[in-house]
């Protein structure tokens, strides 16, 4: 059976190199990093060349590069991390209404704590009103974290432009830059902030392993209590494995982002102007041009949204509805509720997500089998036969 993974934004397949690169430190190189025999010492060496990787890919420098479990971490970390740190400062921290519940959970954790937190409403295309975080901002607060672009629908924060209302309140500023790595220009010098979180599963590499951004002197308290690896500040023997695949998918997408932007924008707008033409009452989200390249993002007026799912799946295409993080709720996630979608469509939202290694032809088979999916789900829907 054809089988069309455009699900690249809950996970991608390892990239090949990645897999070779990570290869001798499941075999013959095993040393902990911590040692300073040559056992010890190889694998440090793999780190410093990993930092090094992932500090390029950013603009960094190694020594501002901390790894993490994973992309949840070094969220929770950046918001847990310099909440607590600026606690005597002020217990207020801002954010915006549609980030990873990584993120959202984090700060209604703060809440329970005796924080405050301000959850900045988006536009209809799921955009924060930097003047709106502006506003948000008390001598109180410690953080503001508003994520690069938006996992779910794609669009693009104006976040250089509230990392600097945050700089100049004295207010330190984090994004979440998981969906937006590898798909469009992310420099920290440029973005101005001083945390920046990174996954190296959403960018070709391994799962559970991440990386998150600290600028030099920024403010931060340790999440994970241990040994003095990460400088103190992340305790627990390295993961060197993955550390070690997730600097080779850095220096390829350092390479190769932009090729693999443009191949996954043409794919996504082939797709987009044929469902378009041929589906009628589909709704596209997100921004019309403030958008990542490589997500399609639509809400299929009178179709359930999971009926969706599986019947493309059973036709070998794998999508998904809502985000991944959400499914086992019937509740549209909160992008969907904070970009306000009409009733009748927004029990339907629906992703398909591009990487690198899709083609032409598994386009072309997505759009009929879409096409052919939904008027069968139509076709037996009541609300559908029955509308004006
Ligand atoms: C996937 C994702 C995360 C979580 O990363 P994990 O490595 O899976 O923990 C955080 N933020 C965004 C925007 C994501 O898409």
């Amino acid at each position: 059976m054809t089988r069309v993974y455009l699900d690249n934004n809950s996970t991608t397949p390892v990239d090949p190199r990645v897999a070779a690169a990570m290869e001798p430190y499941l075999h013959e190189v095993f040393g902990n990093p911590s040692n300073i025999h040559s056992f010890g010492r190889e694998c440090a060496e793999t780190m410093a060349e990993a930092r090094e990787q992932v500090a390029t890919f950013l603009g960094a420098s190694p020594e501002e590069i901390f790894f993490t479990g994973g992309g949840s971490e070094a969220d929770n970390w950046a918001v847990k991390g310099t909440a607590f740190a600026r606690a005597d400062h002020g217990k207020h921290v801002v954010c915006s209404a549609i980030e990873h519940s990584a993120v959202l959970e984090s700060c209604r954790y703060l809440e329970s704590v005796g924080f405050r937190a301000t959850y900045l409403p988006v536009d209809r295309y799921g955009l924060v009103d930097p003047d709106a975080a502006k506003q948000a901002l008390t001598p109180e607060t410690a953080l503001v974290s508003v994520m690069l672009a938006n996992n779910e629908i794609g669009t693009i924060e104006p976040v250089a432009e509230i990392a600097r209302i945050c700089r100049e309140a004295g207010v330190t500023s984090h994004t979440d830059a998981v969906a937006a790595a590898g798909k469009m220009r992310v420099d920290v010098k440029e973005l101005g902030v001083d945390l920046l979180t990174i996954s190296a599963h959403k960018l070709q590499g391994p799962k559970g392993v991440g990386a998150l951004y600290i600028r030099e002197g920024t403010k931060i308290h340790p999440l994970v209590h241990g040994g003095h690896q990460e400088k103190g500040l992340r305790g627990g023997t390295e993961n060197v494995i993955g550390i070690a695949g997730l600097g080779k998918a850095c220096e390829i997408l350092k390479a190769e982002w932009q090729q693999n932007a443009e191949h996954e924008r043409k794919l996504r707008d082939r797709l987009e102007q044929a469902i378009m033409a041929r589906v009628p009452e589909l709704i596209l989200d997100g921004h019309p041009d403030k958008r990542l390249p490589n997500i399609c993002h639509v809400c299929v007026g009178y179709v359930e949204g999971e009926a969706l799912l599986m019947n493309l799946d059973m036709e070998g295409v794998a999508v998904a509805s809502g985000s991944a993080c959400s499914t086992g709720s019937a509740e549209p996630s909160p992008t969907i509720k904070a970009i306000g979608i009409p009733p009748l469509f927004a029990n339907s939202p629906v992703r398909l997500s591009f990487g690198p290694g899709n083609t032409e032809a598994e386009i072309d088979y997505t759009i009929e089998v879409f096409d052919k999916v939904v008027a069968r789900l139509r076709s037996i829907s009541p609300i559908w036969n029955r509308r004006a």
